[in-house]
Parts: structure tokens; sequence; C-alpha cells
């Protein structure tokens, strides 16, 4: 094992204020388990989970009350003990409504009618979940199994199904498991803590995953303004066998991106959409969901909670939270003391990907890694202006586009324009809005058109479908 400089670097690429230290310092903090958890069956990237109890239902911390609903798609357990008090859509974090389920965490069961068969007591108690496995004796198909009936899926925000990932299709093989530690975003440092607190977690999971993917060389990609969590993976992987490297990256905006890691890592261009890190022998994993895996294999235990970081200068005491899926966003900022000032903007994510809200009551998820309470001090109060064709955006794109190009074609409603100019590659990392002078909402258009887009592929296929059948 060996730490090296990244050879190789992106176009483009800005340098946000980061704000970590706020919270860098701050060790993983459990949360008491709250009174009402908002599961929501949309944790991850594609087909909802079908939901599996109704309201009135008991349900215990683990149990299957989502499950998988297609190849792109995830199940989900319950995050704990509880009764089903609403089976309803809420919102979720990035804005949108999907169906979740209400747990009250204070129920307990009526007691049972026979007095022989006594109702179990609530069981929020670390008894496996799942029967733990032996990764060195344990099948490949085994480990994939579990990954799988873990509910793993990424955790640094795209939340792509683990177990999909991990089982690269006929004719792919993974060569580079590349895993991502950059965590570039402003204020959060949920995975910085997760590689210093977590870091056998971490060298555990990785062996899993090797075994899995067929013996992958490793890259572990870390910003050089982590040297403490440089210094505590080098400790846990200081015996490791085989090709494993440490890459340290410049500290630079987006470098947490999966294409510009992969490229930082390894020199491996990924080609434009469809195609995937695997179509350049690469998987690219977040540090918590590596520690999770490992979780879920030895000790049986599937992704319930994760750790949030809660921050910013509206808030009392910034902290890294371990918190269970659905929490409510009130109940992260209350563990915080609260308030300072009311905030003048409430970002679930980071500042530069993240989405703002405009309720508390918002459920976590398995991709929450960061909430943010931001006074009036740290938001921009301009309005969006006329582009003055400065240029600068086009320097920040890390994808080579023409944000400014993408961001009029939207304004004039011209979606086709937007995507003869390639607005599907965009990452939506917000590099060209964070320097454009004109305050131009560049990223939020550029999500726009991709939204739209993708609106109108699925219309084409659902006709074509229908045509077929017809
Ligand atoms: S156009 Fe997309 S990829 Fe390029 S800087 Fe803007 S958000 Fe990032
Ligand atoms: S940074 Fe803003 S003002 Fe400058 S070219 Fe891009 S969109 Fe126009």
């Amino acid at each position: 094992m060996k730490t090296v400089k990244s050879p190789f670097h992106f176009k483009g690429g800005v340098h946000p204020d980061y704000n970590k230290e706020l919270a860098r310092d701050k060790p993983i903090e459990k949360l008491p388990l709250p009174a009402e958890l908002v599961v929501s069956m949309s944790q991850h990237l594609g087909a909802p989970a079908k939901c599996l109890v109704k309201v009135g239902d008991f349900v215990k911390r683990g149990q299957l009350i989502g499950e998988k609903n297609g190849f792109i798609s995830v199940c989900v357990r319950a995050p704990a003990d509880g009764k089903v008090k609403a089976v309803e859509k809420r919102l979720g974090p990035a804005g949108g409504k999907a169906d979740a389920v209400v747990l009250d965490t204070t129920a307990t069961p009526e007691p049972a009618p026979d007095a022989n068969s006594p109702t179990p007591p609530p069981t929020n108690s670390p008894t496996p979940i799942l029967p733990p496995l032996d990764w060195k004796t344990a099948t490949r198909e085994e480990l994939l199994k579990r990954v799988e009936e873990a509910g793993i899926c990424g955790m640094g925000g795209a939340g792509f199904p683990t177990s999909v990932k991990l089982n690269p299709p006929p004719g792919k093989r993974c060569e580079y498991l590349v895993l991502n530690g950059a965590e570039c975003e402003p204020y959060l440092t949920a995975d910085f803590r997760v590689m210093l607190e977590r870091a056998d977690r971490i060298r555990l999971g990785v062996e899993i995953m090797r075994k899995i993917l067929g013996g992958p060389a490793v890259r572990i990609a870390i910003e050089a303004n982590k040297p403490e969590a440089i210094a505590a993976m080098e400790k846990a992987f200081a015996d490791i066998e085989g090709n494993v490297e440490i890459v340290v990256l410049p500290v630079l905006y987006p470098q947490g991106s999966e294409k510009h890691q992969i490229y930082a890592t390894v020199g491996r261009v990924v080609p434009e959409p469809p195609a995937l890190p695997i179509d350049v022998g690469c998987v690219v994993e977040n540090v918590g969901t590596v520690a999770a895996i490992a979780d879920a294999v030895e000790k049986g235990e599937p992704l319930l909670e994760r750790v949030t970081t809660v921050s910013g200068d509206a808030v009392v005491e910034p902290k890294n939270i371990l918190a269970p899926s659905g929490t409510k966003y009130a109940d992260l900022v209350a563990f915080c003391g609260g308030e300072k000032e009311p905030p003048a903007k409430v970002i679930s994510g980071g500042t530069m990907m993240g989405f703002a809200v405009s309720t508390l009551e918002i459920g976590t998820t398995k991709t929450t890694s960061g909430l943010l309470l931001l006074s009036k001090k740290k938001v921009f109060q301009y309005a969006s202006g006329a582009c003055i064709n400065c240029g600068r955006c086009l320097r920040a794109c890390p994808m080579n586009l023409n944000p400014a190009l993408i961001s009029k074609a939207v304004d004039a409603n011209d979606i086709k324009a937007a995507e003869d100019a390639s607005v599907m590659d965009c990452i939506e990392c917000g590099a060209c809005s964070f320097g454009c002078p004109a305050y131009r909402t560049i990223t939020q258009s550029c999500r726009r058109a991709k939204n739209s887009i993708r609106a109108r592929i699925a219309a084409e296929k659902a006709k074509a479908q229908a045509a077929k059948k017809s």
C-alpha cells in the first residue's frame, strides 16, 4: 500500500469557501430515537420501493417495509420498532413527493389475546437482524445478496443501488475499485468523520467488495485538505495485500464527482451518458457505503441509519449525527440546540449540489449527507440578471459544456437547443452558478432541461410500447 499524489488534473472546477471548520472536529453523536420517523420508499435512485405495510401495523426494527420494485431499486427496512401512523405522500429532500411510512416509535403493541403467546417486547436492540456472514467463506453470490437485502445504495448522494453496481454486466470487468473520500462539498464533514472513526469498517468493506468484484486494484481518493483522514486510511490499510493506493487529490471542487474522481485516480475518461464507470473498468463507492457493506455482512445490520452533518451559521451547535433514516430535519436541528437565528436558507445536502427546502418536516434518507441552516449573511440576495458573456462559467465547467448557452436556451424554453449543447452530460455540480457575476441560476436551468428531456424520452418509450402491444 502506498500514498501518491494524483497525477491527473481535470479542466475547470472552482474553490468555494469550504466552511468545514464548523463541524470537522465534532465526533459522531448518536441521536436518541425520535418519537416519529418519516421513512420514504424512495431513498435511492430508480423505482421507489413497494410499500408492504398499512396503517395500524406494528413493525420491528429491520423488518422489510418496502420491497425492491425493479432492477434499479432498493428495499426499505424499518429503522426502528413502531406503529404505522400513516402511509402517504411526503415531501422528500430533493423537493419531490414520494410514498412514505410514518412511524410512531413510542407506541407499544397491544397485548396478544392468547396469554400463552405473549406479545414480544419491542426490539430496538443490537440483536442481528440478518444472520452474520463470514465474508471469507461466503460465496460472491451470498455477499451480493446480502448487500441487496440490507437495502444498501450509494450514500454519497446519487443513491445508485449498490448490489447492481457490484455486479457488472457480462463482458464488463472491474479493474479499479475507487473509494470516494473526497467530500468536496462545502460544510459537509460526515464522510471525514466516518474515515476517522470507522476506518476499520472501511477496510473490511474493501476486502468484501474486492471479493465480490474479483480482486480489482483499489484507489482511495481523499482531498489534500484532510490529512487526518489520509493518516487514518494509511493506518487501517497498512498491511493490506495487493494493489492498493491512497490518492491525494488537489483541493478543487468537484473532486467528489464520480467521473472526475476516476480521471484523477486512474486517468480514464468515462464517455458521455449512457456510458457508466464500469465501461472504463471502474466502480466508485462512497466511504460510508463501504462501511455499511461491512456492517451488513459481518454484523447482519441493514442500512437503517447514517451520519449526517448539520451545519451552517444559523444553527447553535453544528454536529455530525448518526440518525435513523426518516429522522425529521426538525429533530436534527433540535439535537444541535436549535436555530441561532431564523435561517434565510435551509439546504438539504451541500451548498453546491444540495436542494433548498422550505420545511424541517422532511425525513432523512440513506443519502442525506448534510443539512445546512444559513443566515442572511451567507445567502446571496441578488436577483438573477442577463448574461454578460464573461465566459467564467465555461472556464469553471468540469464537463467542458457551455453553461451560458444552455441557460439562455432554457430561458427561451428551447429544450432542444439545450439538448444539442449536451446538457445531459451536466453533472449538476453548481460550479457554473458559483462564479457567475450575473447571479444566473444556471444549474437549475440545467436540471430543468434534463428533467424535461427525461420526461420526453419516457413518454416516447411508453408510446412505443403501447404501439407494440396494439
Ligand atoms: S453546466 Fe453542469 S457540469 Fe457544467 S459547471 Fe454547470 S452544473 Fe457543473
Ligand atoms: S458566468 Fe454568467 S454572465 Fe458569465 S458567461 Fe456565464 S452565464 Fe454569462
